[in-house]
């Protein structure tokens, strides 16, 4: 690689050469002009040459400008590799940031970046909903001026973010808990991790009035039965009396023993895996079951009527569904007076989704009840639902089994006309119309 003092040194010399043979031949009026000419020769092509380079510059197509020959040409051609590594290296860089972005974006938890004064670097669209924050409005806001709730913007300022923070009634509708904590990273920046725990929460309130009715439903007949139990110790008390106190014992023990049983058929729903639909259970059987078992608990007091219109039975786990309608079927006889009338059918609709409906004349439901019937220990009439042994978990686990089963319940009341509940299961839970003979 010849150098560029090398270069000027030999153009300096055949300058020289030439104006000393122009001297010799012409005279001085020609060898000064020519020694000058042949300098200026490289003077003016570089000149040319870094207007260009200037003009490629200022139009930005450094990459795209066509090569000199000579001594320029390595210029620009490094120059333009330079540019390309560069550019290269810009374009990974900006993918990776992208990346980043991305995921950060598909986070189901909000997240903030701060900087070192608490102003918002970046935030993802799961925080701007949360705290209706938008990130081009409030880049480089102070986040303390933006969420203006006294917990948080003491848990800012105080500094200390080893806990985290709960903020409840949060949101558009004021109906979100959040939890956050902040996280410092980089240079006394903080990222704001900020996730929904509105369900965690729910579940939790749920578990905890769970655990105070079921211990509530517990208390009752224990306590009674201490009471009785007390008595028939230190009461000296006739064969028929204690005999009488014996029965109103047992009654006490049963309600606990059906508020068990409940229990763990709701922990075993809960628990185990989802029905097959490939099981079809006879709906004729699954009927006379329910004629047999209705008939015994109402002692002749009710009219019943048992139909199966439909050929199609339903594809599930036996037992469940059965638990499910016998649930339905002695719902309606416990809560309809002696004479009342109860109509049980199984039909499919016309677009072909299964029905089981159960139809009494009993006392029927106000409206503001009807969608809290499924919640567990809801009762309408809590002295009726006792007295007939009621634990109050009965449509709990009829909606449990219905939504395993992909089916709705239904319920329509009239107050003082009578009650439909239906159970509607869709076409893939039933059986095939052509199959059956
Ligand atoms: P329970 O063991 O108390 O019957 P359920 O969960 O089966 O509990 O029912 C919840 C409440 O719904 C009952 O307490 C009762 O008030 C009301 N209910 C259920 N079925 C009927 C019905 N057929 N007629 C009137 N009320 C009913």
């Amino acid at each position: 690689m010849i150098s560029a003092l090398t270069r000027f040194a030999f153009l300096v010399c055949l300058a020289l050469i030439a104006a000393f043979i122009a001297l010799e031949f012409w005279g001085a009026q020609w060898a000064i002009p020519l020694g000058i000419f042949i300098l200026s020769v490289p003077l003016v092509y570089s000149y040319i040459n870094l207007a260009n380079l200037r003009k490629y510059i200022l139009n930005d197509s450094l990459e795209s400008m066509s090569l000199p020959s000579g001594y320029w040409e390595e210029v620009f051609f490094r120059l333009q590799r330079l540019i390309k590594n560069q550019k290269q290296k810009l374009l990974t860089i900006e993918r990776q940031h992208h990346h980043f972005i991305e995921a950060f974006q598909a986070s189901p938890n909000g997240i903030v970046m701060l900087d070192e004064n608490d102003q918002i670097e970046w935030c993802n669209s799961i925080a701007e909903s949360f705290f209706g924050l938008t990130y081009k409005r409030d880049v480089m806001q102070r986040i303390n001026f933006l969420i203006r709730r006294p917990e948080f913007i003491q848990y800012i300022t105080k500094r200390n973010f080893d806990e985290p923070l709960l903020m409840e009634r949060m949101g558009p509708s004021s109906s979100i808990s959040l939890m956050l904590q902040a996280f410092p990273f980089g240079q006394k920046r903080h990222l704001l991790l900020v996730q929904n725990v509105t369900d965690l929460q729910k579940a939790d309130a749920m578990r905890r009035d769970f655990v105070a009715n079921v211990s509530h439903e517990m208390r009752t007949p224990i306590t009674v039965l201490m009471g009785f139990l007390e008595t028939v110790q230190t009461l000296d008390l006739k064969k028929e009396q204690q005999d009488q106190y014996f029965e109103m014992m047992m009654a006490q023990a049963l309600r606990m023993k059906s508020l068990v049983e409940d229990l763990l058929t709701l922990a075993n729903l809960e628990s185990n895996s989802l029905p097959a639909v490939s099981k079809p259970i006879s709906l004729p059987t699954l009927m006379a079951l329910l004629k047999n078992d209705a008939e015994a608990l109402s002692l002749g007091k009710h009219s019943f009527s048992f139909d199966v219109l439909s050929k199609q039975d339903v594809l599930g786990e036996e037992r469940e569904v059965l638990s499910a309608f016998s649930n339905l079927v002695s719902n309606a006889i416990r809560y309809t007076p002696d004479v009342g009338e109860i109509h049980v059918k199984w039909n499919v609709n016309a677009e072909g989704q299964g029905e089981f409906s159960v139809t009494d004349t009993g006392p029927g439901i106000a409206a503001e009840h009807l969608s809290r019937l499924t919640e567990r220990f809801y009762r309408v009439d809590r002295s009726r639902s006792r007295d007939t042994g009621g634990t109050g978990l009965g449509l709990a686990i009829v909606k449990h089994i219905a939504s395993r089963h992909q089916a709705q319940l239904i319920i329509e009341s009239t107050p003082g006309r009578g009650s439909t509940f239906m159970l509607r299961f869709p076409k893939e839970r039933l059986t095939a119309a052509e199959l059956k003979s």
